[in-house]
């Protein structure tokens, strides 16, 4: 195992994570996950918390809107550790006490991080304190983001939206949306655009919430823009419709977002494998890391065989996170930590259920709870099979219409 150590400067804000995982997170996890679409105002607090450490700076701008990629990229050293890093290691932390409670946390959405990431100055003021969710996927468009149907036509000093988003997490209790439409469909990819679309806007409605597998502490929301009105300066970005830059600017919200979802699973992960070593000691087997895994017990091989793709995951969410506070392009590694992560997070916490048996399976530890809500890591931000494409694409070099 690598143990690498934990830049100096991020240790106190890791700490903290950790402390607020363990005593603040992991107590109403449960009750959360059994009182699904009921919201956990404890994080009100913690919120409150979090703004505050913001506010002084001890948070190292961690979060998701710490994954703006600023114009100092490096420090005398020549490379830095920013808040990508920063905040790739606070998630992982927050994962490990509760996934679904994490996509609850008031002003720390999707939504947030597209911001960050393509927002100009003015509307960097305007949308600062916003707690913000993300609504791309729509009822008949999922992976393909390209052919989404929702559309945005200019009117006036408005644009006017129309479509329904499907899955949008934290839809229902965040203050804005950014939605993803398009102002031409014949346009094709560049032709689509975000827009900040705020809570209580007419013609924007909830209209129902999903129950669900995993993350039950999250609520996922179904939501119809009817004539919703927006005002132009609303768009994120350009609204130039450039063949060259349109979609790639959209997309590179998800260079930045898919190392949070890494660190999400990554998390996960971690707890699940802290508590079936935890398990597994009680009953007697002990595992070895100084004695090849054959030597050892099959649960304790397994064991080994776990955490080494553990740290294959939290080593490259760690680069993909690195590389952008370095101001170096990272989309492949952004999808390979993405890729990595999801598929050994899931596997990792229904392989923990099964070592520990009918102690896994019940109600009695989190262990069940964790195989369910790591599921969905694999799955939003791009699936297993899209960044798979996406790894596949960069390394080949070839276009989306070349390998699809
Ligand atoms: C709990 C939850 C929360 C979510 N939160 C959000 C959110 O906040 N905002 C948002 O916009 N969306 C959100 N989503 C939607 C999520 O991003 C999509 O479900 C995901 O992108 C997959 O889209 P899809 O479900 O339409 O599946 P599809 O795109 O129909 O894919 C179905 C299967 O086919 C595979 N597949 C598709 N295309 C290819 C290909 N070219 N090659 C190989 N395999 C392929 C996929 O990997 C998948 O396994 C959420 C979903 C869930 C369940």
């Amino acid at each position: 195992m690598i143990n690498l150590d934990d830049p100096t400067k991020f240790r106190p804000l890791v700490g903290q994570a950790h402390q607020v995982a363990m005593n603040m997170l992991r107590p109403i996890s449960r009750k959360y996950d059994r009182a699904e679409h009921e919201y956990p105002k404890e994080l009100d607090m913690l919120a409150a918390m979090i703004d505050g450490l913001s506010e002084s700076g001890a948070s190292e701008g961690a979060g998701a809107t710490g994954v703006r990629r600023d114009e100092a990229g490096e420090d005398k050293e020549g490379v830095k550790n920013g808040t990508n890093l920063a905040s790739v290691m606070s998630i992982a932390e927050m994962g490990w006490g509760d996934v679904g409670l994490l996509l609850s946390m008031p002003r720390q959405g999707l939504g947030n991080s597209a911001i960050a990431s393509v927002a100009d100055e003015g509307q960097h003021q305007r949308f600062d304190g916003l707690w913000a969710s993300m609504a791309i996927t729509e009822p008949g468009t999922g992976s393909d983001s390209a052919s989404i149907r929702t559309t945005a036509r200019l009117d006036g000093d408005d644009y006017v939206l129309n479509g329904e988003k499907i899955f949008v997490t934290s839809g229902d209790r965040c203050d804005a949306v950014v939605v993803w439409a398009t102002l031409d469909k014949e346009l094709g990819r560049p032709a689509i655009k975000s827009f900040v679309v705020p809570k209580g806007t007419p013609g924007m409605n909830v209209e129902r919430l999903e129950h669900k597998l995993g993350i039950r502490a999250s609520d996922t929301a179904t939501i119809r823009f009817e004539d919703c009105r927006v005002p132009a300066e609303n768009l994120l970005g350009s609204p130039e419709v450039d063949a060259k830059q349109g979609f790639a600017g959209a997309m590179a919200t998800f260079d930045n977002t898919r190392p949070l979802v890494a660190a999400m699973a990554v998390g996960c992960a971690r707890a699940a494998l802290d508590l079936t070593r935890e398990l597994l000691e009680q009953g007697g087997v002990l595992i070895d890391y100084d004695r090849p895994a054959i030597t050892q017990s099959a649960a304790a091989a397994k064991f080994l065989q776990m955490e080494a793709d553990w740290e294959a995951a939290h080593l490259l969410m760690l680069q993909a996170a690195w590389m952008a506070d370095n101001r170096k392009p990272n989309s492949l590694e952004a999808s390979m930590a993405k890729a990595k992560a999801g598929r050994v997070g899931s596997d990792i916490t229904l392989s923990c259920v099964e070592l520990v048996g009918s102690v896994g399976y019940s109600e009695a530890e989190l262990l069940e709870k964790w195989a369910r809500d790591s599921k969905i890591l694999d799955i939003f931000e791009g699936t297993q099979q899209i960044q798979q494409l996406i790894v596949a694409r960069r390394i080949l070099g070839l276009s989306s219409a070349e390998l699809k």
